[in-house]
């Protein structure tokens, strides 16, 4: 396996996007990132902005400026592609078509975004609205370079994406059908029941994702540190070492051969000069 400088290595942070998708890149160059995660559009709202001409064309020009690669977007939070409301799968079917034509006019490497929430139906009926719903995209996904990204979820009310086994059906009814993959947020995985503090704690949890899903499916990392605690299935993100997994988990990461070479991507709560020190430490622990 290659072995990328710290320097190179693919680290970044959820940056802003406000007044426009280039300026996430240029707050990605001032707080030392090599890669970025922003949202394309209101991640509020059912409507996005579509890209203008002009947005990608000055979006593309930072990104060469500033060397910053793999770039990814998160999803509007609105989305549920297993949603079992007819009128509210509908609409999140064609938010998320949207979305897809939004990252591919700004040449985004990853699309990451939740798999779905069950609301009132099986997990199992939930998987398979999500399976149909993205098979809907195959015509789409031919005409750019974006990749879909599962996120691994901390299994909060209906979510589904928490268990590995759901990833893996996921990902297996639909890789040979569209380029798709998995991101996942060690927050996310730890509240669910992966317990990632230690060395022993992350071969445990590699060994059941590789065999579940497949370490070859495995794309990209949100790096963040849980204010809740083990399996409470709660989304709360802390700043690293400042919450329950600790700093063990993200040493390991970065020395690991495999892990280390992945994208990473901080969503702390911790804002720019938070990030620049989280980013700078990471990078410390790779050496
Ligand atoms: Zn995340
Ligand atoms: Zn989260």
């Amino acid at each position: 396996m290659k072995t990328t400088s710290p320097e190179e290595l693919l680290i970044g942070a959820h940056t802003s996007a406000q007044g426009g998708a280039y300026n996430a890149v240029l707050q990605g160059q001032e707080i030392g990132a090599t890669t970025v995660q922003l949202f394309t559009a209101n991640q509020k709202r059912w409507e996005g902005k579509p890209i203008t001409d002009e947005d990608a064309l000055l979006f593309k020009e930072a990104v060469k400026a500033s060397g910053i690669k793999k770039i990814m977007s998160h999803d509007s939070y609105l989305i549920n592609l297993g949603s079992s409301n007819p009128e509210s799968l509908e609409k999140s079917r064609t938010a998320f078509r949207e979305e897809i034509k939004r990252c591919q006019k700004l040449d985004l490497a990853f699309l990451n975004f939740h798999p779905g929430a069950a609301v009132g139906s099986s997990e199992e009926e939930c998987l398979e609205r999500i399976v149909e719903s993205v098979e809907q995209m195959a015509d789409l996904a031919e005409k750019g370079e974006t990749r879909l990204l599962f996120e691994a979820t901390a299994g909060q009310g209906s979510a589904v994406g928490w268990r590995f086994e759901h990833l893996g059906y996921l990902v297996g009814r639909l890789h040979k059908k569209i380029p798709i993959g998995v991101c996942i947020d060690t927050c996310h995985i730890f509240a669910a029941g992966y317990d990632i503090r230690t060395k022993k704690g992350w071969d445990d949890t590699l060994g059941a994702f590789d065999k579940i899903v497949g370490l070859k499916h495995l794309y990209a990392f949100h790096i963040n540190d849980s204010m809740k605690p083990f399996q409470s299935r709660r989304d709360r993100h802390a700043a690293l070492g400042q919450g329950e997994i600790g700093w063990e988990c993200f040493e390991v990461m970065m020395t690991h051969p495999f892990m280390r070479e992945i994208p990473k991507y901080l969503e702390t709560p911790v804002g720019p000069e938070g990030w620049k020190k989280e980013i700078a430490l990471l990078r410390k622990l790779a050496k």
